[in-house]
This record gives C-alpha cells, sequence and structure tokens, in this order.
C-alpha cells in the first residue's frame, strides 16, 4: 500500500522518533509498514524514506539507491557525488558512531519538502550502528552519496530536516533551479569550489 507522505509543518516530521523493541521489529504491523514504506518509496520516486515522513513517529528508516536510479545520472554526476547502488535495506534505531570531519557540499532534496533544493554540507563519510529488519545488530560504514542519504534519513528520526542545515541562500524550488541552473550565481562560501554545475534533479529522501 502507498502511504501518505507527510509535508513540512506537520509535528510529526518535529518530534524525536521512538525505538522500537525487538519484539516490534518482528510483529507482522512493522514487517507490513516496511513492505508498504518500500512501496512508497519506490512510488515517489526516492532513494529513503523515514517513518516520521509517513506519519509514524518511530525509528525506522528504508534506503535504496538503485542501478536503475543511477542509469539516468550522467557519469561526472555520479564520481563527482561518489554515488554508486546501494540495494534496499532497512535501518531501525540508527545510532550514528563516527562522523568524518570532511564535509561535501551537494544539492540536496526531501520528500516532505516537495519542489525544493538546497545545498546541505555533509560529512563525507559515516559509521551508524543499527538494527535491521530481523532485530540482528549490524554496523555499516559509509561515504559518499550513500554516507549523505544515512544522515539525512536519520536526522528525519531526530526531528531534524535538511533545512536546519543548508546554507540557507542556495534554497530554490526545483523549477527554478531547472530553469536558471544549479552553480552558477553561487560558489561554497567555505571552500570558494563551484557548486556542481549539473542540472539533474538532486535525488530525493
Ligand atoms: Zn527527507
Amino acid at each position: 500500500m502507498i502511504l501518505k507522505i507527510v509535508q513540512v509543518g506537520d509535528p510529526v516530521l518535529r518530534a524525536a522518533a521512538r525505538a522500537l523493541t525487538r519484539q516490534e521489529i518482528l510483529s507482522a504491523e512493522t514487517q507490513q509498514l516496511i513492505r508498504d514504506m518500500r512501496e512508497t518509496m519506490y512510488a515517489a520516486p526516492g532513494v529513503g524514506l523515514a517513518a516520521p515522513q509517513i506519519g509514524q513517529s518511530l525509528q525506522l528508516a528504508v534506503i535504496e539507491d538503485s542501478e536503475d536510479n543511477l542509469e539516468e545520472v550522467p557519469p561526472n554526476d555520479l564520481i563527482e557525488k561518489q554515488r554508486s547502488p546501494v540495494p534496499f535495506h532497512v535501518i531501525i534505531n540508527p545510532v550514528i558512531t563516527h562522523l568524518a570531519e570532511e564535509k561535501a557540499n551537494f544539492y540536496e532534496g526531501c520528500l516532505s519538502l516537495a519542489g525544493f533544493s538546497a545545498v546541505v554540507p555533509r560529512a563525507r563519510s559515516i559509521r551508524v550502528e543499527y538494527l535491521d529488519e530481523r532485530g540482528k545488530s549490524r554496523a555499516i560504514e559509509a561515504s559518499g552519496w550513500y554516507a549523505r542519504i544515512l544522515q539525512h534519513e536519520i536526522d528525519h528520526l531526530h526531528g531534524a530536516l535538511y533545512i536546519d542545515r543548508m546554507q540557507s541562500r542556495t534554497f530554490t524550488s526545483l523549477e527554478n533551479w531547472r530553469q536558471f541552473g544549479p552553480g552558477r550565481a553561487e560558489r561554497d562560501a567555505s571552500t570558494g569550489q563551484p557548486l556542481p554545475a549539473d542540472s539533474r534533479d538532486a535525488a530525493k529522501k
């Protein structure tokens, strides 16, 4: 079942989501929620979806950046963003245990801020400990675009949105982003590096 994605202004997006017990993870209800969130993420389409985005204040998110997604992205863009396929997986009760100090600046979108995008600095690499959909403890070491997706989704579980971290002068509607092109007028204030000049949609999460 495709679920409704709530938009910015809904208090559920600003609440700290609660952790799930192993028993809850294994329940039929949670397993159905995971299937529905997966379907909703594909339909959106997006590369990640956190439970608060469908109105459930739970520490659970689904992620997938499929090879099919990446086929539509120019090769230079994939290299620049360090973006490579990420298979479908579920993260529950995730804790970030390491954030690299080095940051990457790229345009980012969110399914709960439909139609907008902005440059968001994110750590280039990250370590996350979490439970999978069977309640098993796992850890991820991620870098590049995957590290960005994880940081975005875990922020959702703490009531944070990318607009809390964005370079606010880069905030744009997607329509204007396509018309005027990202990175033409702006430069990253901290490094002086030009922002990516492609005009592809920022991946939505
Ligand atoms: Zn989001």
